[in-house]
């Protein structure tokens, strides 16, 4: 009984944590193109305490996987990736955009919800059966983190699981990432 007053209490505290986390994402209209609302998450981060509770709730998701390294998606990814992973003890890989990166890399083009782009990765940012997680600020319709899941895969990585701040579920992005393994914290 008492474990189960624990559990209730931790689920309302998660409840109630979740929404200061939703309530302080900003939703800017017509951006970048008119009909998209962008989740902008700039307020959320301003405030330590926020940022702070958004990165233990993304390490507690992420606790009971295997893996060696974080893998961000440029640029919101940068931002949350390399706080877990610095919390988890793991080491940080980026994921950028196009002409960014300065050595050779591994390329993969992929459409966005607005337009389409390319991720980069460093041909020698993995080796063989290394596991890793891969973290986006958002899922929209998956084809960002499909992209980079396809680039581990062409380094010979092993994608342990896709982690998201933010899933928007009417748009199914886990459809296309499945069967890969995808976890987010906060639903809209
Ligand atoms: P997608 O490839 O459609 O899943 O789009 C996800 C990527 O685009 C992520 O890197 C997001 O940062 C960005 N993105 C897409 N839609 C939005 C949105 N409505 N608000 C904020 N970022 C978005």
């Amino acid at each position: 009984m008492i474990n189960l007053n624990k559990w209730i209490k931790r689920i309302n505290m998660e409840g109630k944590n979740n929404e200061r986390l939703i309530n302080s994402i900003r939703n800017v209209n017509d951006y970048p193109k008119p009909g998209i609302i962008f989740k902008d998450i700039t307020p959320l981060l301003k405030n330590p305490e926020l940022f702070s509770l958004l990165i233990n709730r993304l390490v507690e998701l992420l606790k009971d996987i295997d893996f060696k390294y974080i893998v961000g998606i440029e640029s919101r990814g940068f931002i949350l990736g390399s706080a877990v992973a610095n919390k988890m003890n793991k080491g940080f890989i980026p994921a950028r955009k196009k002409g960014k990166l300065p050595y050779k890399t591994v390329q993969e083009e992929y459409k966005l919800e607005y337009g389409s782009a390319t991720l980069e990765m460093h041909i020698d940012a993995l080796e063989s059966n290394d596991k890793v997680v891969i973290i986006d600020d958002l899922l929209a319709t998956g084809g960002t983190a499909k992209a980079a899941c396809n680039l581990v895969n062409k380094l010979n990585g092993v994608v342990a699981c896709v982690c998201f701040a933010i899933e928007l579920k009417q748009l199914n992005g886990k459809e296309i990432l499945s069967p890969i393994k995808t976890v987010s914290l906060l639903e809209f």
